[in-house]
């Protein structure tokens, strides 16, 4: 059998069958957005860790070395966002081509650096090899935890499900960029995405999310994440679910649907999480951007998405997985 027959996360499965770790300082093993560790002096610390390689996460005609640099710090602080954490340390490995030039390489890190010290994380360290022809950034970043952390695993049946931001404008702009428009109003939502470091701050403050998750893989495919984890279903009503003006206009234009690449697109960086609904309010004051409730967690074991017509619905599956063929 190959990779690609199995999938990303079936691998990832026989992975976690492989470790047998018996550490008392081990709060949460692989599975989670974040692994949980104990520190000597009792606290906890999420740690996460997230490679992009040239040709499957950018292109180097559609983004910046500083972007590419960027991109991938962000991807590593909208883990420890989705734990509830404060980013602290970060570690990058890098695997550049020796013909590449030393002008862009250290932008690219510049980007790196510039986006962790932007969240109040230091780079401390990592290692530099180098590669045959792609460029390849492993970025790893330790969290600390606030009181309450947010798991996958604790979402129950009757609370509400609800993201931050308005989605779309990722898929929006791959589409409009394939399409060949040069002058992209949401463009920024995939070149510089943010993650939401500091709503999770301000979230926290509330202490009533249950549960989390940042939707890096698409909002359904991570949604099933979650629900894999806590042992619920989730209903997503899709007329609920917030899709940017911007990526709405352009799915106008190219013909195209734009809550289809809010309900798979993956890059958005936003974060899901569930939560009692006499929360929510409460939520939606404490953050500087909107949070809309999206739909509810159900005793199940899977994402429904109610009202959509069978073919979007048919096509909806498809979040991001590395082995997929393409
Ligand atoms: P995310 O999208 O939040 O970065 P992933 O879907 O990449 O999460 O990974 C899911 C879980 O599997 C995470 O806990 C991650 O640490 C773990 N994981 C993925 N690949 C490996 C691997 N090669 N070895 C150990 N753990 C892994
Ligand atoms: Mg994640």
């Amino acid at each position: 059998m190959r990779l690609q027959d199995l999938g990303e996360f079936a691998f990832i499965e026989r992975v976690s069958r492989l470790v047998h770790c018996e550490r008392d300082d081990v709060v949460l093993g692989i599975g989670d957005d974040c692994a949980l560790i104990l520190s000597p002096s009792g606290d906890t610390l999420a740690v996460t860790t997230d490679a992009v390689v040239e040709g499957v996460h950018f292109r180097l005609d559609w983004l910046t070395p500083y972007e590419i640099g960027a991109r991938a710090m962000t991807a590593c602080l909208s883990d420890t966002a989705a734990m509830g954490a404060e980013p602290a340390f970060a570690f990058s490995s890098v695997a550049l081509p020796p013909e590449m030039e030393v002008k862009e390489a250290e932008e690219m890190l510049r980007g790196l650096v510039g986006q962790a010290e932007r969240f109040g994380a230091c780079l401390l360290g990592g290692d530099t090899v180098a590669s045959s022809n792609q460029i390849i950034l492993d970025v790893m970043l330790i969290g600390r935890c606030r009181s309450q952390i947010w798991r996958r695993d604790s979402a129950s049946a009757g609370e509400v499900v609800a993201v931050t931001g308005a989605l779309g404008g990722c898929g929006a702009a791959i589409a409009a960029r394939r399409a060949g428009w040069t002058d992209i109003p949401t463009w920024h939502r995939y070149a510089q995405p943010t993650p939401r470091v500091t709503q999770a701050a301000l979230l926290s403050e509330v202490g009533a999310i249950s549960a989390c998750i940042d939707i890096s893989d698409g909002l359904v495919q991570d949604a099933g994440h979650l629900c894999q984890r806590s042992g619920v279903g989730i209903i997503i009503e899709a007329d609920r679910v917030p899709v940017s003006d911007e990526a709405e206009a352009i799915a106008a234009t190219l013909k195209l649907d734009a809550l289809t690449w809010a309900l798979t697109g993956g890059e958005e960086f936003e974060l899901l999480f569930t939560a009692p609904e006499t929360a929510i309010s409460s939520l939606q004051a404490a953050a500087d951007i909107p949070v809309t409730v999206i739909g509810r967690v159900t005793v199940g074991d899977h994402v429904e998405v109610s009202g959509m017509d069978g073919w979007r619905l048919a096509g909806l599956w498809s979040g991001w997985n590395h082995f997929a063929v393409r």
